[in-house]
């Protein structure tokens, strides 16, 4: 299976799996995402390797994932979930207005997708320390709740 086969299959099952409705995927292979109010980047600065996402929930119409591929086919795997978990958690915003997507509610879901897709534990750790410092517990819990048929 290609890459975009790979990813698209992971938005269809996840969706499937968590109940909401699938999310449009744009795979791109370059060029730059653009930063605007209802978007998140998630990306390791300065490597061609890595992926990076966007998703965005509309107030009409369907919610769209835009993936930049890289060259680690594994990394943009778990980009392609880490946004489909943003899909189920979308972002609060607090009382001044700031976008909350990293939350502890979020790494629930992300830490157990990345555990059912098999993602090495210290790849998605490693991966998501550069969005949030406290996620590395909650990604723990979700892969020994995974391991042990408790999810
Ligand atoms: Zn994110």
């Amino acid at each position: 299976m290609s890459t975009g086969d790979v990813l698209g299959d992971a938005v269809h099952n996840v969706a499937y799996t968590y109940g909401v409705e699938e999310p449009r995927l744009i795979i791109r292979t370059g060029g730059q995402l653009r930063r605007t109010d209802e978007v998140l980047i998630d990306s390791v600065p300065g490597s061609n390797l890595s992926s990076s996402g966007v998703a965005s929930h509309f107030s009409e119409g369907r919610a769209e994932i835009v993936v930049v591929v890289g060259r680690d086919p594994l990394d943009a795997l778990l980009v392609t979930l880490h946004e489909m978990a943003h899909i189920i958690v979308p972002p609060l915003r607090d009382s001044l207005g700031r976008v909350r997507a990293h939350t502890q509610a979020f790494y629930h879901v992300a830490g157990e997708i990345y555990a059912v897709y098999e993602i090495p534990m210290g790849y998605s750790i490693w991966r998501e320390s550069y969005n949030s410092k406290s996620s590395a517990r909650i990604i723990k819990q979700r892969y020994a709740a995974c391991s042990s048929g408790a999810a």
